[in-house]
């Protein structure tokens, strides 16, 4: 793959239909390149869907990825919320991979006001549970835990790129949006590219052949985010983190998550196409 290809978190607006399918041919008449289909609520899609929806992105050659249910929390108190956690990944991650998508995007846990050491080993072996299991089930898609937006959540750029380095069959989900609304930071080229950079030394020059990117606009405090915005509505400077992501030539996908959806992922798009 060359570049970085621009799609939707979700069903684009001027989809005809609020179908995955109609969403897939909406995206390729205007020139986007990616999906992600958002099991944010719970995974209600049949097998039967699955597969239409393999051969409508076969069809138009949009790439897909899937975000699993925001309901999971692998350093829950409770035994029972740690399985039904274990289990939405799961679920999420074997329809995606018969829609054929190769990543699954998940927020991994919350502190729940535990060192955030602990909450990593905790996340870490629930996490290799369920990588052995897609394992025996020859389930290839890669598990992205996401960067999250805020400081109650676990997900720092630090805590996601060790838990990269130390299970095979994940990747990471660098949220850029997310990671400037929880530091109140990281919003210049040289910040955006020290994250390529820590990317490439932890996890090598692979990893940035294969990147997974979320962006929006995003309104934040000092918890965190608070809201997506449309990027023009926002302080993020995407030219600056378009050039960084060219200049460490970054291949993948980029998944925008603004309002309005379609309308900021063709902005980045013609944005990084028109950088020298
Ligand atoms: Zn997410």
């Amino acid at each position: 793959m060359t570049g970085l290809l621009f799609g939707t978190g979700g069903v684009p607006r001027s989809a005809k239909l609020k179908s995955t399918v109609s969403g897939i041919e909406r995206l390729s008449e205007l020139g986007l390149g990616c999906l992600e289909l958002e099991f944010v609520r719970g995974v209600k899609m049949s097998e039967a869907t699955a597969y239409e929806v393999a051969a409508a992105a076969a069809r138009s050659g949009i790439r897909l990825s899937a975000h699993a249910p925001y309901f999971i929390n692998l350093n829950a108190r409770e035994p029972e919320k740690i399985r039904a956690s274990q289990e939405r990944l799961l679920k999420t991650a074997r329809i995606a991979s018969l829609c054929g998508a190769k990543s699954v995007i998940f927020h991994a846990a919350f502190y729940l006001g535990d060192p955030p050491q602990e909450t990593y080993h905790t996340v870490r072996k629930y996490l290799a549970e369920i990588l052995d299991q897609l394992r025996k089930e020859d389930n290839q898609v890669w598990l992205r835990p996401e960067v999250t937006g805020k400081p109650s959540q676990f997900g720092a750029i630090a805590e996601i790129l060790d838990l990269c380095s130390e299970l095979d069959g994940l990747a990471p989900c660098i949220d850029f949006a997310h990671w400037h609304a929880r530091t109140g930071r990281s919003n210049s080229y040289p910040e955006f590219t020290s994250v390529l950079t820590q990317i490439k030394e932890r996890l090598g020059r692979a990893a940035l052949d294969n990147m997974h990117i979320h962006l929006s606009g995003i309104r934040y405090g000092n918890k965190g985010e608070i809201s997506h915005l449309n990027l023009k509505d926002s302080d993020l400077d995407y030219a600056q983190l378009l050039r960084a992501l060219k200049g460490c030539d970054a291949k993948g996908l980029v998944i925008c998550e603004s309002p309005n959806l379609e309308e900021d992922s063709q902005l980045l798009k013609t944005t990084y196409e028109g950088l020298a």
